[in-house]
């Protein structure tokens, strides 16, 4: 934890509820706001962009209901810089504990001449108005200069030093197009720092969009140059390609402290269940081989890596995955892997194989992971017991009827048990899956709770491909199963047996310590 009067401190201000909530198809409810507010104060966020308070009734209940719930980062909401626009920001925010009014108004040229259709002088004028009647509700201002990276330096640095003399506390030097190059980038913010009059009294921040791919690497140059705020989102959602990513910009900041010496307040193992809450409630997936905190972020499949891995993390990682929140590295398993990784396998569940099964295993891994491009620990659990012989009757649907029409699904299945029977069950819900989870509930007798489905479908060379994964709680313990299908009805009924399998073995596994 760093304070934040700290020099070195640079401040993280999120704006996932508002400039992430302005990507496509990512709108949020007041609940999921509520959720992901609280999320990010537990990560130890200096400021909470909650909205734009003006846009709409559901933006303007979602600041103020945030501002209420917040108790230690500052929460903002931002405003056009006009009085009705300021006034009704201050009425959301009016409760927070530590509320902040953010302003803008476009500086550049393209926006002055072709948007705002004002001079400079104009532009000035109501930049200072703005800021003036803001800093009377409010004592803590933030101005930012829409597209700044495209302004005239000369023209921003007078603006920037009229909202200052009107009471702006935050400058913020937005890259709103994405255009910027991080050394020049780096030079307007040293720029600004020697010419705007009463920079002293002011904080630099910087907001950067990824349009070239450059949004992390910009705010990076900056907070080198001397801005102390970047503005940033969870898994860098955001308009068009989104704003700079907090994960990553907070990742760099700590791995390359020897470089930056700079500190943040985020509490970073809590980086990746914010991503997958924000994931979840916008509906955007977030890329496997995304930094930090995709699905690949610390997988290993290739034989020397994983060898690497096992003996020392530190070969081939540069974060703990625990100082991101993922509880340890994965190795995943798939054709490039070697006999230490498939050994660490069987380490890790307990299972033991002379040397000649064990090649037995290896060789048959192999084949296998030729033919398909992602194995399951499921599909390897099922070679292991075709190899060892420990294959034993097992849950397996034989055959399956459905039937759907506006507000019923009906489905009747065969499945055989692990007694060696053949059962049949039927079954009606409000859709599919709650149907399949009533017959399977009833053929096994558990409780079985669906925390989590999700069912993914695309095409690969014209024929359509399919893949369910589905979290199911029974009783204390949690089970997990991915079925690829194109159907997903045969895929969850598929994945279902799998779960039901597991359960089987742990029950036999609790059963066989328990009487030995
Ligand atoms: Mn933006």
């Amino acid at each position: 934890m760093s304070e934040r009067s700290d020099p070195e401190h640079v401040w993280i201000f999120d704006t996932t509820l508002r400039d992430g909530e302005q990507s496509p198809g990512a709108s949020m409810n007041l609940e999921d706001k509520i959720r992901i507010a609280q999320v990010l104060e537990q990560l130890g966020v200096d400021v909470i962009e909650a909205g734009f308070p003006i846009a709409s009734p559901g933006d303007f209940e979602a600041v103020s209901a945030v501002a209420k719930t917040v108790q230690n980062a500052a929460v903002a909401g931002l405003c056009r810089c006009q009085s009705k626009d300021i006034t009704r920001a201050w009425d959301a925010l009016r409760f927070a504990k530590h509320p902040r009014i953010h302003v803008f108004l476009a500086t550049s040229p393209i926006h002055r001449e072709h948007k705002l259709r004002m001079d400079r002088q104009a532009v000035l004028k109501n930049a200072y108005e703005g800021v003036k009647l803001a800093a009377a509700l409010c004592p803590d201002v933030e101005f930012s200069a829409e597209d700044a990276s495209r302004t005239e330096p000369e023209f921003l640095a007078e603006v920037l030093s009229a909202v200052v003399e009107a009471g702006a506390t935050t400058l913020n030097v937005p890259d709103t197009v994405g255009y910027a190059v991080p050394e020049q980038y780096a030079e307007l913010i040293q720029y600004l720092k020697s010419h705007v009059r009463g920079i002293e009294s002011a904080r630099l921040s910087v907001h950067c969009h990824n349009d070239l791919g450059m949004a992390v690497a910009n705010s990076l140059a900056a907070v080198r140059a001397g801005a102390r705020q970047i503005e940033c989102t969870i898994n860098g959602i955001g308009e068009r390609a989104g704003n700079a990513s907090l994960e990553e910009v907070v990742m760099a900041l700590r791995t390359r402290s020897d470089y930056f010496h700079l500190n943040t307040n985020i509490q970073t193992e809590h980086l990746h269940q914010a991503s997958r809450l924000v994931s979840e409630v916008t509906g955007l997936e977030v890329q496997r081989n995304k930094a930090i905190v995709g699905r690949n972020a610390f997988a290993h499949e290739a034989g020397i890596h994983q060898h690497g891995v096992l003996q020392n993390a530190e070969t081939y990682e540069i974060m703990r995955p625990q100082d991101v929140g993922v509880p340890s590295s994965q190795l995943v398993l798939g054709k490039h892997s070697g006999r230490h990784a498939l050994q660490d396998w069987l380490n890790a569940r307990n299972l033991h194989a002379e040397p000649q099964p064990f090649e037995t295993f290896f060789q048959a891994f192999k084949c296998l992971a030729d033919e398909r491009k992602n194995l399951t620990d499921l599909d390897i659990e099922d070679l292991w017991e075709t190899v060892s012989g420990s294959h034993q009757q097992r849950w397996a649907l034989n055959s399956l009827h459905t039937s759907t029409s506006k507000d019923i699904t009906t489905i009747a299945l065969v499945v055989n048990t692990p007694e060696g029977q053949e059962a049949r069950e039927a079954a009606c819900g409000s859709n599919l899956t709650e149907a399949l989870f009533q017959a399977f509930r009833r053929l096994a007798g558990l409780p079985l709770l669906l925390r989590n489905f999700q069912f993914r479908s695309w095409a690969r060379n014209g024929t359509p491909q399919g893949e369910v994964r589905l979290e199911v709680q029974n009783a204390e313990h949690t089970f997990s199963a991915v079925f690829a299908h194109p159907d997903p009805a045969e895929a969850t009924a598929r994945a279902l047996c799998r779960i039901l399998n597991r359960i089987e073995s742990q029950y036999q596994a609790q059963t066989l310590r328990a009487t030995s």
